[in-house]
């Protein structure tokens, strides 16, 4: 009997120096192609463990509530809403791009009671803003985004967790996009809550979402936790606060199936967590602070390789992230034209945008593994090239020449 078998997996080789998904790091592939264990195997645990340890350096922090939510980098945010934020409480939201309109998304499901801190999108929000609306609302549990890809806009965060703390606000912050490429200094801001994702910066695949979680937001959410008859038995408290909505992302089972107890929740994604370990390995071994200087120095150079072709580059330059570049698209040149070109000709993948930005701004990432001199290089020749088969007039060779300047 004929039968489609379609062909096997060959993607054609591309770079991807958009907004995420970057390429994975080699050695994370290789790390994911490991054989199965069994999840009660004490090899596994002690994989488990160490990349619990692996993680807390990567979010700077001594949380010993450190560890992965399977599932994409949506994964960690929607487990840390829903645990942290109970149906009718109150909660905060800074929202000035894509990604803090999805918070609000997410936390209108719970049944949350949503104030909002709205922004254009291409601001940050300062100090005093966030006070005023903390005094305002009087929230039980703020949210923000630490680099918003929608709009490459880092919220600088020094100050926020303190604040919260003066207001008894649990806070949370989701670091997706900047984790592995800017520094995360979770306990020197006093986030309380902080997720992440593996195919931006952390130069892994996405599927796996690395979390940290302080000891009084966990006892927050372990309070949630209720008696599931038969299963957990004397391990459960019966609590009396409102139930996690979501059996899958409850934090409080998550965490006991990740502590000693090793209560059963899911099975643990094997293949992810090695993928996860070797990623945070390979940040590790490189060091947070040269990992942090080579994707500014990556940023530094497409920004100046940029601007020599006569390019604006988008936003404020001094709350720009440093993994992921707005370049507004010139008059009269066809934005979606140049990225095929960019694909067809050079097998080169840039970022388009959303929402007020459609249309307007390409976004061009140097992201992890990707965050490196020869691909900023090659992605700025190969731009110029589509930009002036398109129309646009810049003086040949200008974009790479500036950004090896840069670089020297
Ligand atoms: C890319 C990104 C995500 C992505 O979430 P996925 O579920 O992995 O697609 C979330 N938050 C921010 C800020 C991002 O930049």
């Amino acid at each position: 009997m004929a039968q489609n078998l379609f062909g096997q997996i060959d993607p054609p080789q591309r770079l991807l120096m958009g907004p995420g998904p970057v390429n994975a790091h080699p050695r994370v592939l290789r790390a994911m192609a490991a054989d199965m264990l069994g999840q009660f195997d004490p090899e596994m645990t002690a994989y488990m463990n160490e990349t619990m340890e692996l993680y807390r350096q990567v979010f700077m922090t001594e949380n010993r509530w450190t560890f992965l939510v399977d599932g994409t980098a949506r994964a960690g945010i929607e487990a840390a809403l829903v645990s942290l934020v109970e149906p009718g409480a109150k909660l905060l939201i800074v929202r000035a791009g894509r990604f803090g309109l999805l918070l609000s998304e997410i936390a209108q499901r719970i049944g949350a009671e949503i104030c909002t801190l709205d922004l254009p999108w291409g601001e940050v929000a300062t100090l005093e803003q966030i006070e005023n609306a903390l005094i305002e609302h009087k929230p039980q549990v703020f949210a923000c985004i630490h680099g918003d890809t929608s709009t490459t806009m880092a919220q600088p965060l020094a100050g926020v967790g303190e604040l919260c703390r003066k207001y008894g606000v649990i806070s949370y912050a989701d670091a997706t996009a900047t984790l592995g490429g800017m520094a995360v200094e979770t306990d020197a801001w006093g986030i309380d809550v902080v997720s992440g994702g593996l195919q931006k910066c952390m130069g892994g695949p996405p599927g796996s979402a690395p979390i940290t979680i302080s000891d009084r937001a966990a006892e927050h959410i372990m309070a949630r936790k209720h008696v599931e008859a038969g299963i957990r038995g004397a391990d459960a408290l019966d609590g009396n606060r409102p139930r996690i909505v979501s059996n899958y992302f409850d934090l409080a089972m998550v965490m006991d199936y990740w502590s000693e107890k090793r209560l059963n929740h899911h099975t643990e994604a094997t293949t992810m967590l090695y993928g996860a370990r070797e990623a945070a390995r390979i940040m590790l071994e490189e060091g947070l602070e040269p990992r942090f200087a080579r994707h500014t120095a990556a940023s530094t150079a497409m920004v100046a390789g940029a601007r020599a072709l006569d390019l604006n580059v988008f936003g404020n330059d001094s709350y720009r992230m440093t993994n992921v570049t707005g370049i507004w698209i010139p008059e009269g040149v066809h934005g979606e034209n140049v990225r095929m070109r960019m694909r067809d000709d050079f097998g080169i993948e840039i970022g388009t945008a959303f929402g007020p930005l459609a249309g307007k701004i390409w976004r061009i990432g140097a992201m992890g593994y990707n965050a490196v001199k020869h691909k900023v290089l090659l992605t700025l020749a190969a731009l110029e090239v589509c930009l002036a088969a398109e129309g646009h007039k810049a003086q040949r060779g200008a974009g790479v020449d500036a950004a090896l300047a840069e670089y020297s």
